[in-house]
Protein backbone atom coordinates (compact mmCIF):
# COMPACT_ATOMS: atom_id res chain seq x y z
CA UNK A 1 0.00 0.00 0.00
CA UNK A 2 1.12 3.47 -0.47
CA UNK A 3 1.71 5.56 2.14
CA UNK A 4 0.75 9.83 2.23
CA UNK A 5 2.54 12.04 4.80
CA UNK A 6 0.90 15.28 5.48
CA UNK A 7 3.38 17.76 6.67
CA UNK A 8 3.29 21.57 7.92
CA UNK A 9 4.47 24.29 10.35
CA UNK A 10 1.91 23.78 13.36
CA UNK A 11 -1.39 24.99 13.86
CA UNK A 12 -2.08 24.37 9.52
CA UNK A 13 -4.28 21.92 10.52
CA UNK A 14 -2.83 18.91 10.00
CA UNK A 15 -4.65 16.79 12.16
CA UNK A 16 -8.08 17.77 11.14
CA UNK A 17 -7.56 16.74 7.50
CA UNK A 18 -5.76 13.81 8.64
CA UNK A 19 -8.68 12.78 10.44
CA UNK A 20 -11.15 13.85 8.19
CA UNK A 21 -9.58 11.96 4.62
CA UNK A 22 -9.22 8.55 7.53
CA UNK A 23 -13.07 9.62 7.86
CA UNK A 24 -14.88 6.95 10.43
CA UNK A 25 -12.25 3.94 9.78
CA UNK A 26 -10.50 4.15 13.14
CA UNK A 27 -14.05 4.10 15.21
CA UNK A 28 -15.51 1.47 13.60
CA UNK A 29 -12.67 -0.95 14.69
CA UNK A 30 -14.17 -3.49 17.41
CA UNK A 31 -13.06 -2.19 20.95
CA UNK A 32 -10.19 -4.28 22.24
CA UNK A 33 -9.27 -3.93 26.51
CA UNK A 34 -5.97 -3.05 26.76
CA UNK A 35 -5.09 -1.35 22.93
CA UNK A 36 -5.00 2.47 23.11
CA UNK A 37 -5.29 3.56 19.13
CA UNK A 38 -2.64 5.89 17.92
CA UNK A 39 -3.67 7.96 15.28
CA UNK A 40 -0.55 8.93 13.98
CA UNK A 41 -0.62 6.29 11.12
CA UNK A 42 -3.74 5.32 9.66
CA UNK A 43 -5.67 3.49 6.46
CA UNK A 44 -7.18 5.64 4.48
CA UNK A 45 -9.46 5.53 1.14
CA UNK A 46 -10.59 7.75 -1.95
CA UNK A 47 -12.14 5.85 -4.47
CA UNK A 48 -10.79 2.64 -4.87
CA UNK A 49 -7.53 3.26 -3.87
CA UNK A 50 -6.31 2.20 -0.04
CA UNK A 51 -3.53 4.01 1.16
CA UNK A 52 -1.76 4.49 4.76
CA UNK A 53 -1.34 8.18 6.05
CA UNK A 54 1.00 9.29 8.39
CA UNK A 55 0.33 12.47 10.31
CA UNK A 56 3.77 13.77 11.31
CA UNK A 57 2.39 16.37 13.43
CA UNK A 58 1.91 13.65 15.78
CA UNK A 59 5.76 12.74 15.88
CA UNK A 60 6.66 14.93 18.98
CA UNK A 61 10.17 15.37 20.00
CA UNK A 62 9.64 16.90 24.08
CA UNK A 63 10.79 20.02 24.33
CA UNK A 64 13.17 20.73 21.26
CA UNK A 65 12.72 24.17 19.54
CA UNK A 66 9.88 24.43 17.12
CA UNK A 67 12.17 24.48 13.91
CA UNK A 68 13.84 20.80 15.31
CA UNK A 69 10.57 19.19 15.64
CA UNK A 70 9.30 20.39 12.15
CA UNK A 71 12.73 19.01 10.62
CA UNK A 72 12.58 15.38 12.40
CA UNK A 73 8.72 15.99 10.93
CA UNK A 74 9.52 16.25 7.74
CA UNK A 75 12.03 13.96 7.54
CA UNK A 76 9.74 10.96 8.34
CA UNK A 77 7.90 12.07 5.78
CA UNK A 78 10.72 11.97 3.12
CA UNK A 79 11.95 8.81 5.18
CA UNK A 80 8.66 6.73 4.97
CA UNK A 81 6.30 8.52 1.96
CA UNK A 82 5.44 7.83 -1.53
CA UNK A 83 3.88 10.81 -1.96
CA UNK A 84 3.80 13.97 0.46
CA UNK A 85 1.35 16.56 1.26
CA UNK A 86 2.85 19.34 2.30
CA UNK A 87 -0.02 21.96 3.63
CA UNK A 88 -0.03 25.68 4.19
CA UNK A 89 -2.40 28.05 5.81
CA UNK A 90 -4.42 29.88 3.49
CA UNK A 91 -4.58 32.72 5.40
CA UNK A 92 -1.59 33.75 6.61
CA UNK A 93 0.01 33.38 3.29
CA UNK A 94 3.93 32.27 3.30
CA UNK A 95 5.24 32.29 6.61
CA UNK A 96 9.55 31.43 7.14
CA UNK A 97 8.34 28.30 8.33
CA UNK A 98 7.12 27.11 5.50
CA UNK A 99 10.05 28.21 3.50
CA UNK A 100 12.05 26.44 5.95
CA UNK A 101 9.98 22.77 5.51
CA UNK A 102 9.98 23.72 1.87
CA UNK A 103 13.32 23.60 1.67
CA UNK A 104 13.57 20.07 2.82
CA UNK A 105 10.67 18.75 0.85
CA UNK A 106 12.63 20.46 -2.54
CA UNK A 107 15.55 18.67 -2.13
CA UNK A 108 14.08 14.89 -1.47
CA UNK A 109 13.23 14.60 -4.87
CA UNK A 110 9.76 13.18 -3.46
CA UNK A 111 6.25 14.01 -5.07
CA UNK A 112 4.55 16.60 -2.92
CA UNK A 113 1.26 18.06 -3.55
CA UNK A 114 0.33 21.54 -1.98
CA UNK A 115 -2.69 21.63 -0.03
CA UNK A 116 -3.77 25.17 1.37
CA UNK A 117 -5.91 25.19 4.09
CA UNK A 118 -8.92 27.00 5.77
CA UNK A 119 -10.05 28.26 2.30
CA UNK A 120 -13.49 27.98 3.75
CA UNK A 121 -15.39 29.67 1.16
CA UNK A 122 -15.30 30.66 -2.36
CA UNK A 123 -13.57 34.19 -2.16
CA UNK A 124 -10.78 32.69 -0.33
CA UNK A 125 -9.46 31.56 -3.79
CA UNK A 126 -8.33 34.56 -4.64
CA UNK A 127 -5.23 34.01 -1.62
CA UNK A 128 -3.99 30.74 -2.71
CA UNK A 129 -1.91 31.93 -5.98
CA UNK A 130 1.12 33.41 -3.74
CA UNK A 131 1.60 30.20 -3.23
CA UNK A 132 2.55 28.87 -6.42
CA UNK A 133 6.39 30.88 -5.54
CA UNK A 134 6.71 27.32 -3.08
CA UNK A 135 7.69 25.41 -6.06
CA UNK A 136 5.21 23.25 -5.61
CA UNK A 137 3.27 23.32 -9.14
CA UNK A 138 -0.03 24.19 -8.37
CA UNK A 139 -2.03 25.03 -4.90
CA UNK A 140 -5.51 22.75 -3.72
CA UNK A 141 -7.22 25.09 -1.95
CA UNK A 142 -8.96 23.27 1.34
CA UNK A 143 -11.14 23.29 4.04
CA UNK A 144 -10.58 20.89 6.67
CA UNK A 145 -13.43 22.12 8.88
CA UNK A 146 -16.08 22.07 6.26
CA UNK A 147 -14.57 19.13 4.21
CA UNK A 148 -13.91 20.93 0.76
CA UNK A 149 -11.30 20.24 -2.41
CA UNK A 150 -10.07 17.41 -0.59
CA UNK A 151 -11.24 15.49 -3.64
CA UNK A 152 -8.98 17.26 -5.88
CA UNK A 153 -6.33 17.13 -3.82
CA UNK A 154 -6.66 13.60 -3.35
CA UNK A 155 -6.81 12.55 -7.16
CA UNK A 156 -3.48 14.60 -7.70
CA UNK A 157 -2.01 12.76 -4.76
CA UNK A 158 -3.00 9.32 -6.17
CA UNK A 159 -1.49 10.14 -9.42
CA UNK A 160 1.71 10.13 -8.00
CA UNK A 161 1.60 6.46 -6.33
CA UNK A 162 4.31 4.07 -7.67
CA UNK A 163 2.64 1.43 -9.36
CA UNK A 164 3.05 -2.12 -7.34
CA UNK A 165 3.61 -5.48 -7.98
CA UNK A 166 1.24 -7.76 -6.86
CA UNK A 167 3.70 -10.18 -6.23
CA UNK A 168 2.73 -9.90 -2.29
CA UNK A 169 -0.42 -11.78 -3.01
CA UNK A 170 0.50 -14.54 -4.84
CA UNK A 171 3.53 -16.10 -3.68
CA UNK A 172 4.03 -18.92 -1.23
CA UNK A 173 6.44 -16.69 0.85
CA UNK A 174 5.69 -16.19 4.61
CA UNK A 175 6.64 -13.00 5.61
CA UNK A 176 6.62 -12.18 9.02
CA UNK A 177 8.00 -9.29 11.67
CA UNK A 178 9.55 -9.36 14.84
CA UNK A 179 7.48 -6.74 17.64
CA UNK A 180 7.89 -6.22 21.25
CA UNK A 181 9.21 -3.00 23.56
CA UNK A 182 13.11 -2.38 23.26
CA UNK A 183 15.22 -5.30 24.72
CA UNK A 184 12.98 -8.04 24.80
CA UNK A 185 15.10 -9.50 22.17
CA UNK A 186 14.18 -9.33 18.97
CA UNK A 187 17.41 -8.56 16.82
CA UNK A 188 19.00 -11.56 18.43
CA UNK A 189 16.37 -13.70 17.96
CA UNK A 190 16.76 -12.47 14.08
CA UNK A 191 20.16 -12.99 14.10
CA UNK A 192 19.73 -16.43 15.90
CA UNK A 193 17.54 -17.61 13.20
CA UNK A 194 19.81 -16.29 9.98
CA UNK A 195 23.07 -17.07 11.64
CA UNK A 196 25.03 -13.89 12.74
CA UNK A 197 26.83 -12.91 9.19
CA UNK A 198 23.76 -12.61 7.28
CA UNK A 199 22.30 -9.91 9.29
CA UNK A 200 24.80 -7.76 9.42
CA UNK A 201 25.58 -8.18 5.54
CA UNK A 202 22.27 -7.11 4.78
CA UNK A 203 22.64 -4.11 7.35
CA UNK A 204 23.31 -1.09 5.04
CA UNK A 205 23.36 2.33 6.70
CA UNK A 206 21.13 5.23 5.94
CA UNK A 207 19.30 3.20 4.19
CA UNK A 208 16.00 4.96 4.40
CA UNK A 209 12.73 4.22 2.55
CA UNK A 210 13.02 0.87 2.05
CA UNK A 211 13.37 -1.35 5.01
CA UNK A 212 15.48 -4.54 5.02
CA UNK A 213 13.68 -7.03 4.91
CA UNK A 214 15.94 -10.84 4.61
CA UNK A 215 14.81 -13.67 3.30
CA UNK A 216 15.48 -17.36 4.21
CA UNK A 217 15.11 -20.64 3.48
CA UNK A 218 13.94 -23.44 5.88
CA UNK A 219 12.94 -27.14 4.96
CA UNK A 220 12.18 -25.96 1.24
CA UNK A 221 9.53 -23.43 2.70
CA UNK A 222 10.94 -19.92 1.56
CA UNK A 223 10.41 -17.03 4.98
CA UNK A 224 11.12 -13.06 4.56
CA UNK A 225 11.94 -11.09 7.77
CA UNK A 226 10.31 -7.78 7.63
CA UNK A 227 12.54 -4.83 9.39
CA UNK A 228 10.62 -3.56 12.18
CA UNK A 229 12.04 -0.33 14.33
CA UNK A 230 14.76 -0.88 16.79
CA UNK A 231 16.25 -3.74 14.72
CA UNK A 232 18.70 -1.93 13.53
CA UNK A 233 21.05 1.06 14.87
CA UNK A 234 19.73 4.16 14.20
CA UNK A 235 21.09 7.66 14.06
CA UNK A 236 18.72 10.50 13.50
CA UNK A 237 16.82 11.90 16.79
CA UNK A 238 13.21 11.28 15.89
CA UNK A 239 13.79 7.24 15.42
CA UNK A 240 13.91 7.29 19.80
CA UNK A 241 10.36 8.59 20.26
CA UNK A 242 8.05 5.95 21.15
CA UNK A 243 5.08 7.26 18.57
CA UNK A 244 8.07 6.74 15.91
CA UNK A 245 8.45 3.28 16.66
CA UNK A 246 5.27 2.42 16.67
CA UNK A 247 4.92 3.33 13.58
CA UNK A 248 7.49 1.59 11.85
CA UNK A 249 6.17 -1.54 13.56
CA UNK A 250 2.51 -0.72 12.23
CA UNK A 251 4.28 -0.18 8.82
CA UNK A 252 6.07 -3.35 9.78
CA UNK A 253 3.17 -5.37 11.03
CA UNK A 254 1.04 -4.20 7.15
CA UNK A 255 3.36 -5.83 5.37
CA UNK A 256 3.35 -9.20 7.23
CA UNK A 257 1.43 -12.29 7.07
CA UNK A 258 2.59 -13.56 10.77
CA UNK A 259 3.56 -11.31 13.60
CA UNK A 260 5.90 -12.71 16.04
CA UNK A 261 4.90 -10.83 19.38
CA UNK A 262 8.03 -11.12 21.94
CA UNK A 263 8.07 -11.06 25.24
CA UNK A 264 10.93 -11.19 28.30
CA UNK A 265 10.42 -13.78 30.69
CA UNK A 266 13.27 -12.38 32.86
CA UNK A 267 11.05 -8.72 33.17
CA UNK A 268 7.37 -10.53 32.61
CA UNK A 269 4.59 -9.29 30.84
CA UNK A 270 4.18 -5.13 31.04
CA UNK A 271 1.47 -2.89 29.96
CA UNK A 272 3.47 -2.17 27.48
CA UNK A 273 3.46 -5.68 25.94
CA UNK A 274 -0.21 -5.29 25.71
CA UNK A 275 -0.57 -2.66 23.66
CA UNK A 276 2.04 -3.87 21.12
CA UNK A 277 0.34 -7.41 21.04
CA UNK A 278 -3.25 -5.43 20.49
CA UNK A 279 -1.52 -3.61 17.14
CA UNK A 280 -0.80 -7.37 15.72
CA UNK A 281 -4.36 -8.14 16.93
CA UNK A 282 -6.31 -5.57 15.10
CA UNK A 283 -4.49 -5.48 11.57
CA UNK A 284 -5.79 -9.37 11.47
CA UNK A 285 -2.97 -10.99 11.02
CA UNK A 286 -1.45 -14.51 12.54
CA UNK A 287 0.03 -14.10 15.34
CA UNK A 288 3.00 -16.41 17.67
CA UNK A 289 3.54 -15.63 20.88
CA UNK A 290 7.33 -16.04 22.01
CA UNK A 291 8.42 -15.59 25.51
CA UNK A 292 12.21 -15.31 25.17
CA UNK A 293 15.05 -15.34 27.55
CA UNK A 294 13.59 -18.43 28.55
CA UNK A 295 16.96 -19.46 29.79
CA UNK A 296 17.07 -17.45 32.72
CA UNK A 297 13.88 -19.17 34.02
CA UNK A 298 13.85 -21.75 36.48
CA UNK A 299 13.29 -24.61 34.62
CA UNK A 300 10.23 -26.91 36.25
CA UNK A 301 7.48 -29.02 35.09
CA UNK A 302 5.33 -25.94 35.89
CA UNK A 303 7.12 -22.72 35.04
CA UNK A 304 5.65 -22.51 31.76
CA UNK A 305 2.30 -23.73 32.70
CA UNK A 306 2.09 -20.45 35.11
CA UNK A 307 3.49 -18.30 32.53
CA UNK A 308 0.94 -19.72 30.43
CA UNK A 309 -1.60 -18.65 32.32
CA UNK A 310 -0.45 -15.60 32.93
CA UNK A 311 -0.47 -14.46 29.19
CA UNK A 312 -3.79 -16.29 28.47
CA UNK A 313 -4.52 -13.31 31.26
CA UNK A 314 -3.11 -10.44 29.86
CA UNK A 315 -3.68 -11.08 26.72
CA UNK A 316 -7.01 -12.30 26.30
CA UNK A 317 -7.68 -10.87 22.71
CA UNK A 318 -4.79 -13.07 21.08
CA UNK A 319 -6.43 -16.49 22.18
CA UNK A 320 -5.82 -17.83 19.22
CA UNK A 321 -1.96 -17.27 19.12
CA UNK A 322 0.33 -20.59 19.72
CA UNK A 323 3.06 -19.84 22.27
CA UNK A 324 6.40 -20.26 21.86
CA UNK A 325 9.07 -20.86 24.47
CA UNK A 326 12.69 -20.00 23.58
CA UNK A 327 15.81 -18.25 24.42
CA UNK A 328 17.11 -16.13 21.27
CA UNK A 329 21.06 -15.91 23.02
CA UNK A 330 21.65 -19.87 23.78
CA UNK A 331 19.11 -21.08 20.68
CA UNK A 332 17.29 -23.57 23.24
CA UNK A 333 13.65 -24.53 21.88
CA UNK A 334 14.20 -21.84 18.71
CA UNK A 335 13.35 -24.63 16.48
CA UNK A 336 9.77 -24.85 17.77
CA UNK A 337 9.62 -21.54 16.33
CA UNK A 338 9.03 -21.74 12.63
CA UNK A 339 6.68 -24.45 12.37
CA UNK A 340 4.09 -22.27 14.66
CA UNK A 341 4.76 -19.37 12.07
CA UNK A 342 4.28 -21.94 9.39
CA UNK A 343 1.21 -23.32 10.66
CA UNK A 344 -0.14 -19.54 12.04
CA UNK A 345 0.15 -18.11 8.20
CA UNK A 346 -1.32 -21.63 6.91
CA UNK A 347 -4.55 -21.10 8.62
CA UNK A 348 -4.39 -17.47 7.96
CA UNK A 349 -4.92 -18.56 4.31
CA UNK A 350 -7.06 -21.26 5.04
CA UNK A 351 -10.15 -21.32 2.86
CA UNK A 352 -12.96 -23.83 4.22
CA UNK A 353 -15.75 -25.66 2.20
CA UNK A 354 -18.85 -24.21 2.20
CA UNK A 355 -21.09 -27.03 2.49
CA UNK A 356 -19.00 -28.07 5.67
CA UNK A 357 -19.29 -24.69 7.27
CA UNK A 358 -22.70 -24.99 6.91
CA UNK A 359 -22.88 -28.30 8.60
CA UNK A 360 -20.59 -27.40 11.27
CA UNK A 361 -23.57 -23.59 11.71
CA UNK A 362 -26.11 -25.67 11.69
CA UNK A 363 -24.82 -28.56 13.98
CA UNK A 364 -23.80 -25.51 16.03
CA UNK A 365 -27.68 -24.20 16.28
CA UNK A 366 -29.11 -27.05 17.04
CA UNK A 367 -26.79 -27.71 20.07
CA UNK A 368 -27.23 -24.04 21.51
CA UNK A 369 -29.90 -22.29 19.86
CA UNK A 370 -29.54 -18.27 19.96
CA UNK A 371 -31.33 -16.99 22.94
CA UNK A 372 -33.96 -14.46 22.06
CA UNK A 373 -33.45 -10.72 22.20
CA UNK A 374 -36.72 -8.70 22.94
CA UNK A 375 -39.10 -11.63 22.21
CA UNK A 376 -37.64 -12.22 18.60
CA UNK A 377 -35.41 -15.23 17.85
CA UNK A 378 -32.22 -14.97 15.47
CA UNK A 379 -32.38 -17.13 12.78
CA UNK A 380 -29.36 -18.68 10.69
CA UNK A 381 -29.91 -19.39 7.12
CA UNK A 382 -26.79 -19.93 5.87
CA UNK A 383 -22.73 -18.78 6.00
CA UNK A 384 -19.94 -18.47 3.81
CA UNK A 385 -16.63 -17.88 4.02
CA UNK A 386 -16.07 -14.15 2.08
CA UNK A 387 -12.16 -13.94 2.52
CA UNK A 388 -9.16 -15.29 3.74
CA UNK A 389 -6.08 -13.13 5.82
CA UNK A 390 -7.87 -13.40 7.87
CA UNK A 391 -10.92 -16.02 7.37
CA UNK A 392 -13.82 -13.91 7.20
CA UNK A 393 -17.38 -15.26 7.46
CA UNK A 394 -20.41 -13.95 6.82
CA UNK A 395 -23.38 -15.37 8.57
CA UNK A 396 -26.79 -14.53 6.89
CA UNK A 397 -29.81 -13.86 9.49
CA UNK A 398 -32.95 -12.81 9.49
CA UNK A 399 -32.09 -9.67 11.85
CA UNK A 400 -28.21 -8.94 12.47
CA UNK A 401 -29.42 -7.26 15.48
CA UNK A 402 -30.29 -10.55 17.41
CA UNK A 403 -26.81 -12.00 16.43
CA UNK A 404 -25.46 -11.23 20.43
CA UNK A 405 -21.42 -11.06 20.60
CA UNK A 406 -21.38 -14.30 23.09
CA UNK A 407 -23.60 -16.07 20.48
CA UNK A 408 -21.26 -14.56 17.96
CA UNK A 409 -17.71 -16.36 20.48
CA UNK A 410 -20.04 -19.79 20.49
CA UNK A 411 -20.12 -19.61 16.69
CA UNK A 412 -16.59 -18.57 16.24
CA UNK A 413 -15.74 -21.34 18.62
CA UNK A 414 -17.57 -24.31 17.01
CA UNK A 415 -15.66 -23.15 13.57
CA UNK A 416 -12.19 -23.12 15.29
CA UNK A 417 -13.01 -26.54 16.40
CA UNK A 418 -14.34 -27.79 13.74
CA UNK A 419 -11.53 -26.59 11.23
CA UNK A 420 -8.34 -25.52 13.18
CA UNK A 421 -7.47 -21.51 13.15
CA UNK A 422 -4.85 -22.01 15.80
CA UNK A 423 -2.66 -18.73 14.66
CA UNK A 424 -4.82 -16.48 13.03
CA UNK A 425 -7.87 -14.15 14.08
CA UNK A 426 -11.27 -15.35 11.87
CA UNK A 427 -13.93 -12.85 11.51
CA UNK A 428 -17.80 -13.28 11.73
CA UNK A 429 -20.32 -11.03 10.16
CA UNK A 430 -24.35 -10.96 10.56
CA UNK A 431 -25.94 -9.80 7.70
CA UNK A 432 -29.68 -9.57 7.10
CA UNK A 433 -30.50 -12.02 4.00
CA UNK A 434 -32.06 -9.76 1.31
P1 LIG B 1 15.71 -5.70 20.84
O1 LIG B 1 15.81 -4.29 21.33
O2 LIG B 1 14.35 -6.24 21.06
O3 LIG B 1 16.20 -5.91 19.46
O4 LIG B 1 16.65 -6.59 21.85
P2 LIG B 1 18.13 -7.13 21.63
O5 LIG B 1 18.10 -8.28 20.69
O6 LIG B 1 19.04 -6.01 21.33
O7 LIG B 1 18.43 -7.75 23.07
C1 LIG B 1 18.43 -6.96 24.23
C2 LIG B 1 19.31 -7.61 25.29
O8 LIG B 1 18.75 -8.85 25.73
C3 LIG B 1 20.72 -7.92 24.81
O9 LIG B 1 21.61 -7.62 25.86
C4 LIG B 1 20.66 -9.41 24.53
O10 LIG B 1 21.92 -10.03 24.70
C5 LIG B 1 19.69 -9.89 25.59
N1 LIG B 1 19.01 -11.12 25.15
C6 LIG B 1 18.38 -11.33 23.98
N2 LIG B 1 17.85 -12.58 23.94
C7 LIG B 1 18.16 -13.17 25.11
C8 LIG B 1 17.89 -14.47 25.65
O11 LIG B 1 17.28 -15.35 25.06
N3 LIG B 1 18.36 -14.71 26.91
C9 LIG B 1 19.05 -13.78 27.61
N4 LIG B 1 19.46 -14.12 28.83
N5 LIG B 1 19.32 -12.57 27.13
C10 LIG B 1 18.90 -12.25 25.88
Amino acid sequence: KSVVAIVGRPNVGKSTIFNRLVGERISIVEDTPGVTRDRIYAEAEWLTTNFNLIDTGGIELGDEPLLVQMRAQAQVAIDEADVIVFMVNGRDGITGADEEVANLLFRSNKPVVLGVNKVDNPEMRENIYEFYSLGFGEPFPISGTHGLGLGDMLDEVIKHFPEREQEMEDDETIRFSLIGRPNVGKSSLVNSLLGQERVIASEIPGTTRDAIDTPFTKDDQDYVIIDTAGMRKRGKVYESTERYSIMRALKAIERSDVVLTLIDADTGIQEQDKKIAGYAHEAGKAVVIVVNKWDTMEVEEKTMKEFEDKIRDNFRFLDYAPIVYLSAKTKKRIHTLLPRVLEASENHAKRVQTNVLNDVIMDALAMNPAPSIKGQKLKIFYASQVSVKPPTFVVFVNEPELMHFTYERFLENRIRDAFGFEGTPIKIFARRRS
